[in-house]
């Protein structure tokens, strides 16, 4: 006899197959263990009836046939195809991993072939990352919550159901049990220097996925797959950049927006990886001569001068809070690819280096402008920082304190921002934005969706 909470089901059969099938299944290990075992039982809960169903012949070879099916599943080595609009994605658990209309849509040649899609996950996380960044303090647990604290002190508290991750900058230790527990809720921590440096990772996402991996290492050994990403990647990110300075720029000059539109339009029909570079630094150099024009001009902002991008290390402000963004992105591409069980380090695009996260990098380009280039403008546009939350001395320009917690603060707002997306059409925020190129470039790497495409805003 099986249980079923709910209501006995208005149909012919007073049951649905797979209840049918889960019986006959239980049925037969009865059998396999000497009983005689003809028939079975559903009692419905709800509406307390009992059905009586048959082991008859058919329903034998449907369930024998499904185990196979199902043993078959469990040791294919590929992802099977989404299901075509259907009713059984809403709600489904897995919704957020199968992408099943993306999936349906980018296979289509046509965009929109496949059908409009449907947002099938929550357009924010609920869950957020969680930064330390008081030195000296210790983070600890109180049974589902986070405590930070410094010289006895209490700082700060976060309820575990709200900690997408934990970010540690710099010297910030952690008690064994909030790391077992973190470890064992799947809750990454992430280790980053005070600088943001990103170090790496501690936690349960780990390269679960080892198919996966394996068509990465093959696609990055494809000279021609290589080049296609590459290609996308680059005019993906010179795309986003005029659209940075088309949107937020005064008076920019129409060369500099024609000049983008070239080399984004050379980046497409480059013909090697190699001069990609030379295309991505021009056009690196006509956005740049551009930027200053979108720091709103203002007493508290003069002093934030912008004559061109430097770094390592950076000689200004505004270039030590681009560095710090850049670092901070990716950081959050690298733990987005973990989790999708992908190598970090093993790029298309960057060629590996030790210590380098190229893939991370790689995918990462498209976002430079709309996430990070936006949220440094938003910091110094809002007037969240001050000219004296800087040190600039001869070895170049550092942050305080105060200046790195503001532009977490623009970073975290920026990724929490909601967007259409170009090609679907749904809105989520930008932090869902980045799990899902991640996940659609792991179906590009199998082969599921015939390419990768960038994301870009209008
Ligand atoms: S979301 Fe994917 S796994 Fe879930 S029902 Fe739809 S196709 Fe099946």
């Amino acid at each position: 006899m099986e249980t079923k909470r709910g209501k006995v089901p208005n149909n012919a059969e007073r049951s649905w197959e797979p209840e049918r099938v889960q019986l006959m299944a239980q049925g037969l290990l009865l059998r396999e263990q000497g009983y005689q075992c003809d028939h079975g039982v559903l009692y419905f809960r709800a509406s307390r009836t009992r059905v009586d169903i048959q082991f008859t012949p058919e329903l034998e070879q449907r369930t024998l046939e499904l185990l196979a099916a199902a043993q078959r599943a469990q040791r294919a080595t590929t992802m099977p195809a989404p299901l075509e609009d259907s009713p059984k994605c809403f709600g489904c658990s897995l919704a957020g991993i199968c992408l099943p209309d993306e999936t349906t849509l980018l296979r289509h040649e046509h965009p929109g072939a496949g059908g409009e899609p449907r947002r099938l996950f929550p357009a924010r996380d609920d869950a957020t990352p969680f930064y330390v960044q008081e030195q000296g303090a210790q983070v600890g647990k109180s049974k589902e919550t986070l405590v930070v604290r410094a010289r006895g002190e209490v700082l700060a508290k976060a309820r575990l159901l709200d900690v997408s991750q934990l970010v540690l900058c710099g010297n910030i230790s952690v008690t064994a049990q909030a790391l077992h527990l973190l470890c064992e809720r799947g809750i990454p921590l992430l280790h980053v220097s005070m600088g943001h440096w990103f170090y790496g990772v501690t936690g349960a996402v780990g390269p679960r996925n080892a198919y996966d991996r394996a068509a990465q290492f093959r696609a990055a050994d494809d000279p021609d797959r290589r080049l296609e990403f590459a290609r996308q990647v680059v005019a993906t990110k010179i795309r986003n950049q005029r659209t940075m300075l088309r949107r937020n720029g005064t008076g920019v000059d129409k060369q500099v927006l024609d000049g983008l539109t070239r080399d984004a339009a050379a980046a497409e029909a480059c013909p090697a990886v190699d001069r990609l570079l030379g295309i991505e630094g021009s056009a690196g150099a006509r956005y740049f001569s551009g930027f200053a024009s979108m720091i709103r001009a203002g007493s508290d902002t003069q002093d934030f001068d912008f004559e061109g991008r430097n770094r390592r290390p950076p000689r200004d402000p505004v270039n030590a809070l681009l560095s710090f963004a850049y670092a901070m992105l990716s950081k959050e591409l690298t733990t987005a690819i973990l989790a999708q069980g992908l190598d970090p380090h093993w790029g298309l695009y960057h060629a590996p280096r030790h210590g380098r996260p190229a893939l991370a990098l790689d995918l990462m380009e498209e976002f430079r402008p709309l996430i990070a280039d936006s949220a440094v403008l938003s910091a110094i546009n809002t007037r969240m920082l001050e000219r004296k939350d800087f040190v600039v001395g001869k070895s170049g320009c550092s942050m305080k304190p105060e200046a790195r917690k503001a532009l977490v603060r623009a970073y975290e707002a920026r990724l929490d921002q909601l967007v259409t997306h170009p090609l679907f059409d749904y809105r989520c925020s930008w932090r869902s934005v980045i799990r899902l190129q991640v996940q659609l470039f792991a179906r590009w790497l199998r082969g599921d969706v015939p390419s990768y495409q960038g994301m870009t805003t209008r």
